[in-house]
């Protein structure tokens, strides 16, 4: 005979299995409710101790999860209550048998075996049943005031955040302004008075400073696109003018990492926000360069008909699970252990914004914007869809 008892108190399992040790008896046990309950589908015992007061899944979900399937199995309840309405819960639940605790060792084994419920108590089960469902309303109660109580815990943490990214950006561009312009000038006016080792070290300065411009931009951009405070303006555009635009950004780093373009582009006129559709073409276009391996190519093909522009690249492609999280704000940043910040070189991370900005971008003019891959090594392709 094989006997499963379930049981959060390690003596009373000890105490058990020593009580049990001269009978013919298959003896297992664990300590947790959904522990027991893989035990059970997996064991398949004659006979299931369960102690009713387990923490987490209790011993009366359990039962009524058994008896679901299987009327056979014997239950028997084990509890250190004495309450009549307890036996009764645990009898209308499918248990066979109520034993309360100490258990006493001499009576035990014949207790489990031969021992079980008179049969069912029709009116007073159902009374006692109203009993358990309004405990169990209660307790979904206070499930629910708890989950309530931390999504707002989650939402102050979440408005804490946008407040100190829109704050530390605005500080982060302060000083920038300045700097940029003291900059500009210098490049400007006193390139020719300086000595050469001087400007090679302005230029550089001056390259840290726009990179620093280009993420903090990219942050403020984020910001007022949760906002809903970007304006668009619409113009009949040429999708050729919006692909080459979006080129003269991509060129030299497809130069760097010798990327070919094949080109498949209409002659046609749709109706956008020119730099905003231009910010997100880029931004694709620039992924592909990242993602794709050295020397090899990218397909950008424009459908007419659907108004749809696709870039297909070769490169590392993406799996499942990360498709559905590409778009996100701060994907990037998952997985920071191997970041890497760079604009062109083969899988160069940046905050993980970019793709999110484009999606704002295209979404605020009712476009769409989704991809598609296979998987790791299979490369991917990006959709751009602008209505007519
Ligand atoms: P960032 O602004 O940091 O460059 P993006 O929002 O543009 O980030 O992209 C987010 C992430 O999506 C990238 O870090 C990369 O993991 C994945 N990704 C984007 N484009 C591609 C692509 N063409 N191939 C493979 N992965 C890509």
């Amino acid at each position: 005979m094989k006997i499963l008892y379930i049981e959060d108190d390690r003596t009373n399992i000890f105490l058990l299995k020593k009580t049990l040790e001269k009978y013919n008896v298959d003896f297992i046990s664990c300590t947790s409710g959904e522990e027991g309950l893989n035990l059970y589908f997996q064991e398949n015992p004659d006979i299931v101790l369960i102690d009713i007061n387990l923490p987490g899944l209790g011993g009366l979900e359990i039962a009524r999860i058994i008896r679901k399937n299987d009327k056979i199995t014997k239950l028997v309840a084990v509890s250190a209550s004495s309450d009549e309405d307890d036996k009764i819960i645990a009898q209308a639940l499918g248990f066979n048998l109520y034993i309360e605790k100490p258990i006493d060792p001499t009576t035990f084994f014949k207790q489990i075996t031969e021992d079980e419920f008179d049969s069912p108590l029709q009116l007073e089960t159902r009374i006692v049943m109203e009993k358990y469902t309004d405990k169990l309303i209660e307790s979904l109660k206070q499930k629910v005031e708890e989950l309530t109580e931390t999504n707002k815990v989650l939402m102050d943490i979440d408005k804490l955040k946008s407040n100190f990214i829109s704050i530390a950006s605005h500080e982060l561009r302060t000083p920038l302004v300045p700097l940029m312009g003291y900059l500009e000038i210098i490049l400007d006016k006193k390139k020719d008075n300086l000595p050469k080792d001087i400007m090679e070290y302005i230029n550089n300065i001056n390259k840290a400073a726009e990179k620093l411009n280009m993420t903090v931009n990219k942050i403020l951009d984020m910001a007022r696109l949760e906002r809903g405070l970007f304006n668009l303006d619409y113009k009949k555009v040429s999708v050729v003018d919006l692909i080459e635009k979006s080129l003269t950004y991509c060129s030299p780093y497809m130069k760097k990492r010798n990327i070919g373009f094949n080109i498949d582009v209409p002659d046609k006129y749709i109706k956008c926000d020119f730099d905003k559709t231009v910010y997100a073409i880029t931004q694709v276009f620039l992924n592909a360069i990242k993602f794709s391996f050295d020397n090899s190519k990218v397909d950008i093909i424009f459908d007419d008909k659907s108004n749809t522009l696709s870039v297909r690249d070769y490169g590392t492609g993406i799996n499942e699970e990360e498709l559905k999280e590409v778009f996100k704000p701060f994907f990037a940043l998952n997985d920071i252990s191997h970041h890497h910040s760079s604009d062109y070189e083969f899988q160069g991370k940046g905050i993980g914004l970019g793709l999110a900005i484009a999606k704002g971008f295209i979404t605020i003019q009712k476009g769409k914007i989704w991809v598609e891959s296979k998987g790791k090594g299979t490369g991917s392709t990006f959709y751009i869809q602008l209505p007519e």
